[in-house]
């Protein structure tokens, strides 16, 4: 529930600065938010210039006014720099434009200029009004109902670069755009031997260049934050050419738009080709991907992030407190947080100043613990070969296995086992086929270049089933355990994995050499699994959704149609609430809620008015498992009958698609940084004689270890599905977000 407090007027918002995907479902998100607490709410086109210039370019949002934009890429209400803004008269015509239409709240959705620019209107926001009051052109009485600016920030921006949250919108779908464009171009690489140099934006922030490199498999990497030692280019040419010593047939350093040296000087696409031809003889290519990285359809993260976070922001502005500084509305973790809005702005102008001042570790300290993980994870992966192992350290064996569903990320976990754990001096065994390839002894040791290529691939190489071990499967299991000295077991994997190693544990007082630690590691789209807020694969499963659904309303418009459309989950509504979320459908069935005849009746008087009224399609989600009896099958006919002439009716079910597909830049790199987690909390196990067993999980935002011997306290008795669920506190954010 909100809190009580004053509510503003009328609210405006606008976009500014470089557009990002993502600005449109946030604009969206204003505005239905305002138009459900009964607020108006104007969209400002073109940014700042269309608040200094008013008139047409200030235009009131109806409620059907931002139905379709949910899916566009850019901002459809424009965005533009504006000269006039940054002067006094530029922000006095903008104040008289605001207050002729009784606006007194701006949410801005931009990067850190934007919001500067924002903070210093909001200042001067009385001096302004005063200003107009005596050259006759407000009013006083007008004037004084407005006496203050109610301001809220949003950071729109490709890059991540904002302090404040731990992601801006639309970075993940730039990251998307990359990880598209160098999949294409590993193989292309690949097929005549060629090192390619990606250029990818980022004139102070590496983010993008590094999470690219974690999710791509790059072989070097420059960011402003880390310039390499002097010695560089010998480096580079070191490692690329060991790289292709080992087998590699292709290399590809990315290079950040803001690279430098550690003397400030720039590292340019260009240079570091003319160093690969003359030092390697490499026939190196370069590709600067530019604005194609701004550009396309938001992920459906960026459609979720801006919607949650656009909906807070609304708010927020309806309990404005008159002493409270500006806020920047933002992520972490899964929560949506508040933050002054200049502490944000300078902490993130203190990295570029940071890095101005060659404090390069103080420039890695301020971008948090987050990225100087990932870079640490990288530096490791993107080697040629494991580190020596120290003489005399004890080396230990585990294995990993998968079970439950196919989730993509999968080979990514395995790939990041062993490379994470051949670098701590393990020896690293794959198991074959499940559970069910532990107790055949299905399992083959993995090397270095084994899991070459994998960090792209769809599917398991290794393979994967929902079989549950027990009575004697659970003593065979016990015999290769020890037949292979394993002393230690991930379990990357969904329901059938996490039961198969709560199998196991339970049972190590019977059978010693099932008394090894475990750690079991989220791994399916459903995000059905306790001891974790979010599972890798759900992230892609939830793009391909959304993209399908994306094309099923194209076909639906030509022919004023209702879809019912069927997403997995078994028990767990997650994948439908958030594809209902992301792609604006008008109802959403879950599991966790069932369905009744009244909830269809109403459905079926809802959409008949709606296509009354001018609607030209209809979208219902519903989750395989929402209700045995009210089937899509049995919606879909429901709905096809009671359309009568108004609107007809199809299904769609999506079935195994929504579980194939590569795996998205977000579900590559959750992977492998959870997979690190795993790996050291093996580690730790093993150098203290420890026997702990885990689930890793992200709760509250934050990676923990629960305890294994918990899992059946966790979970509900009779259906797939853990006690609890936060992602079901969205419920009330979509329902809102129908309009
Ligand atoms: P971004 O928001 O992406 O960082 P810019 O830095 O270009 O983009 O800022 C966008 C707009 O914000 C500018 O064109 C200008 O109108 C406004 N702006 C930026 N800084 C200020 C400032 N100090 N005072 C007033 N307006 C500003």
């Amino acid at each position: 529930m909100r809190e009580t407090g004053s509510a503003p007027a009328s609210i405006g918002v606008l976009t500014s600065g470089g557009d990002a995907p993502g600005m449109n479902p946030a604009v969206r998100a204003v505005a239905r938010t305002a138009l459900h607490y009964g607020i108006d709410v104007y969209a400002i086109h073109e940014g700042y210039h269309g608040l200094v210039e008013g008139g047409d370019l200030i235009q009131r949002m109806e409620p059907g006014d931002a139905e379709d934009i949910l899916h566009q890429g850019g901002t459809a209400i424009g965005t533009a720099r504006s000269k006039e803004f940054r002067t006094r008269d530029g922000r006095q015509s903008a104040a008289r434009n605001m207050i002729e239409r009784g606006i007194d709240a701006l949410i801005v959705i931009g990067g850190d200029g934007s919001l500067i620019g924002a903070n210093v209107f909001r200042q001067e926001w009385s001096d302004l009004l005063a200003e107009l009051v005596s050259s006759g052109e407000i009013a006083a009485d007008v004037a004084a109902e407005h006496p203050r600016l109610r301001l809220v920030g949003l950071v729109g921006s490709i890059d991540n670069d904002m302090s404040g949250t731990d992601m801006t919108i639309g970075a993940d779908t730039a990251l998307h755009r990359i990880v598209e464009a160098m999949d294409a171009l590993r193989s292309t690489a690949s097929s005549h031997q060629r090192t390619f140099v990606v250029e990818v934006m980022g004139r102070h922030c590496g983010y993008l260049a590094l999470m690219a490199s974690l999710a791509t498999a790059a072989n070097w990497l420059l960011i402003p934050e880390q310039p390499p030692p002097d010695n560089w280019a010998e480096l580079m040419c070191r490692d690329i050419g060991q790289g292709r010593a080992i087998g590699r047939r292709q290399s590809v350093v990315i290079v950040a738009e803001g690279a430098r040296d550690r003397s400030g000087n720039a590292i340019t696409a260009d240079h570091i080709r003319t160093i690969l031809e003359n030092e390697l003889g490499e026939d190196a290519r370069i590709t600067i991907l530019g604005h194609v990285q701004r550009g396309g359809a938001p992920s459906a993260f960026d459609r979720y992030l801006a919607t949650l976070l656009a909906h807070a922001a609304v708010e927020r502005l309806l309990d404005d407190e008159p002493d409270r500084p500006a806020e920047l509305i933002g992520l972490n973790g899964n929560r949506v947080i508040r933050s002054p809005l200049m502490e944000c702005v300078e902490r993130t102008q203190a990295v570029a100043d940071r890095i101005e001042a060659q404090d390069f570790d103080g420039a890695m300290l301020l971008r948090g613990g987050n990225f100087r993980e990932s870079y640490q994870i990288l530096r490791t992966i993107q080697q040629a070969a494991p580190k020596p192992t120290p003489a005399g350290r004890k080396r230990y064996r585990f294995a990993v296995v998968h079970a439950g569903g196919l989730a993509p990320g999968m080979n990514n976990a395995v790939r990041a086992a062993v490379r994470l754990g051949l670098d701590r001096g393990h020896t690293v065994l794959a198991v074959h086929n499940g559970f069910r390839g532990l107790r055949d002894g299905d399992i083959q040791e993995l090397g270095w270049m084994d899991v070459s290529g994998w960090v792209s691939y769809g599917g398991a190489e290794i393979g994967t089933n929902r079989y549950v071990p027990t009575g004697d499967a659970i003593a065979q299991i016990a015999k290769q355990i020890a037949a292979h000295r394993i002393n230690g077991l991930i379990m990357a994997g969904g329901w059938a994995g996490y039961q198969a190693a709560h199998e196991l544990h339970r049972n190590r007082d019977r059978y010693a050499d099932l008394d090894i630690p475990i750690v079991c590691m989220p791994m399916t789209i459903n995000n059905d699994v306790p001891a974790s807020e979010l599972s890798i694969g759900s992230d892609t499963a939830l793009n391909s959704i959304m993209a399908d659904v994306d094309k099923i309303r194209q076909s639906a418009v030509a022919s004023r149609r209702v879809f019912v459309v069927e997403v997995m989950g078994r028990d767990c509504g997650y994948l439908a609430l958030l594809s209902g979320l992301t792609t604006g459908a008008e109802r959403i069935y879950l599991p966790e809620e069932g369905v009744t005849l009244d909830d269809l009746t109403a459905d079926v008087h809802a959409l008949a008015e709606g296509f009354h009224s001018g609607k030209r399609l209809g979208l219902i989600i519903r989750n395989e498992n929402a209700d045995p009896i009210y089937t899509t099958g049995f919606i879909t006919s429901l709905l096809d009958k009671e359309g009568g002439d108004l609107f007809d009716a199809r299904q769609a079910i999506l079935g195994h698609l929504q579980e194939g597909g590569d795996p998205s830049a977000f579900d590559r790199i959750h992977a492998t940084k959870l997979t690190a987690r795993c790996v050291e909390f093996l580690s730790e196990q093993f150098e203290s004689g420890g026997r702990a067993s885990a689930m890793i999980g992200y709760q509250s935002g934050r990676l923990q270890f629960t305890d294994l011997t918990s899992y059946p306290t966790l979970i509900e008795n009779d259906v797939q599905r853990p006690v609890e669920q936060r992602w079901m506190e969205r419920r009330n954010l979509e329902r809102i977000m129908r309009g």
